[in-house]
């Protein structure tokens, strides 16, 4: 391999705020610009560029200021549904219809199908930079995982090393009102092997405060964490959240859990949403906002234009402490007709729709943060030994982010697997300089 696709350090990149220790240089405002030195594959250390530095020994690039991510994570998506939307036809508008449409498209689902539109899926996510994905996938009999499973859990053994795929139970509420039932699900969702999580559909009008207190027991006795669509919708009455943080409290809860969409939070008075924010700071939950699919699904009446957003309340969440990321949902099937598993387009329609500000220096850490899929001691990517897993965004800039963040340099283990290195950025060949030359002459 040519060294150049595998540099041994880059210079001057602008790293996010949120990745930066708070003793940080600043310039201007912004973050001083970094250098990272790489090692087997692996981030060696990371400093302050400092001009005065002698070029180091080693293939160097040095991206003049260039924006860098670590690898992102794709903390909500559906493989087994997706790309089903070209060949339906004609789908009734609103959720009722998407749901109507699936439910007929699926009785043609086999396991080459399947496969070939989860494949897709992978490699598109490949392409991002996603290094981390969590699909969702639809069961409907308590006695034995839907076809779909196992061809997920096939991909990943397959794609093992390139992307973690996780792959969560999505079971209809109901099945888990009886306790016996929710504890056969749970030992078969256990026994598929490491990844596979427990998940349900919790919504008003399926509510059964009973069915989820099972699921969360189900869930403890076989060591599975859980992952929830929960009140994803715009009643306010809408228990799912509140009771689930109320659950876990009670029964000791010991996993994780990742509690999707959560929309009615923002239909709720501001006084109910608040207290539940509080209750859920206290609890191993992570909330996982749907820009996308919510704008799409939520207050969505034909003929009318919506007046609701439907995104949950992000902002006060982060101010609580609590982890939030935010995912791409449904890709080019009946629930949404658009998407392309790159997780920058999900955040730039929470940046409008949200308002959100600073979304590179503050909110693209919702796109970065895989320790927070699991309980357990903060892990902040690209720290000293861990993967040189990262994105370099030629064209886009710190105060246009995400705009212009389509072309990217994929890294992965220090090697570039997708996109063109600017030849700009070479510095130095692989043979160490007799004389260093210092880099701001060269930069
Ligand atoms: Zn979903």
């Amino acid at each position: 391999m040519h060294a150049s696709s595998a540099p041994d350090h880059i210079l001057n990149a602008r790293l996010p705020q949120w990745l930066l220790p708070s003793d940080w240089p600043h310039q201007g405002g912004q973050p001083a610009l970094a250098d990272l030195h790489l090692a087997q594959g692996r981030v060696a250390s990371t400093a302050p560029h400092d001009p005065a530095r002698a070029l180091p020994e080693g293939s160097t690039w040095d991206l003049a200021g260039a924006l860098v991510l670590p690898g992102l994570v794709d903390a909500h998506t559906h493989l087994d549904k997706a790309f089903t939307l070209p060949r339906m036809g004609t789908v009734k508008p609103g959720l009722l219809g998407a749901i109507e449409a699936m439910m007929v498209d699926r009785q043609g689902w086999t396991e080459a199908d399947i496969r070939a539109r989860a494949s897709r899926a992978l490699q598109w996510a490949y392409e991002a930079g996603t290094v981390h994905l969590r699909t969702h996938c639809d069961w409907w009999e308590p006695d034995a995982p839907p076809l779909a499973w196992n061809v997920l859990r096939a991909l990943a053994q397959e794609w093992a090393g390139r992307i973690t795929l996780e792959r969560v139970a999505l079971i209809p509420l109901h099945l888990y009102t009886e306790r016996a039932t929710a504890l056969r699900l749970a030992a078969t969702v256990a026994a598929s092997g490491p990844g596979a999580l427990l998940g349900g559909f919790v919504h008003s009008t399926n509510w059964d405060a009973q069915a989820l207190r099972h699921l969360f027991e189900a869930a403890q006795h076989h060591g599975l964490n859980v992952d929830l669509h929960v009140d994803e919708e715009l009643h306010p009455g809408a228990l799912g959240l509140a009771t689930t943080a109320a659950l876990l409290h009670e029964l000791r809860f010991e996993g994780h859990v990742v509690c999707g969409h959560t929309c009615a939070l923002a239909a709720q008075d501001e006084a109910t949403a608040l207290a539940t924010l509080d209750a859920v700071a206290q609890s191993p939950i992570t909330l996982v906002t749907l820009p996308i699919t919510n704008l799409l699904l939520q207050d969505a009446v034909t003929g009318r234009t919506p007046r609701q957003r439907g995104i949950t309340l992000v902002k006060e969440a982060r101010a609580r402490g609590i982890p939030v990321l935010v995912a791409s949902d449904n890709v080019q099937d009946p629930f949404c007709p658009v998407g392309s598993f790159d997780p920058l387009e999900a955040l730039a329609t929470g940046v409008l729709a949200a308002q959100l500000d600073a979304p590179f220096d503050r909110w693209s850490e919702a796109l970065c943060r895989s320790d927070w899929l699991r309980r357990g001691p903060e892990a902040l990517p690209l720290q000293p030994g861990m993967p040189a897993d990262l994105i370099v965004f030629q064209q886009a800039d710190g105060w246009g982010f995400p705009s212009r963040t389509q072309q990217r340099v994929v890294l992965r283990q220090g090697r570039v697997a997708g996109g063109y290195a600017s030849a700009a950025w070479h510095v130095a060949g692989t043979t160490p300089s007799p004389s260093p030359i210092p880099a701001r002459s060269l930069a």
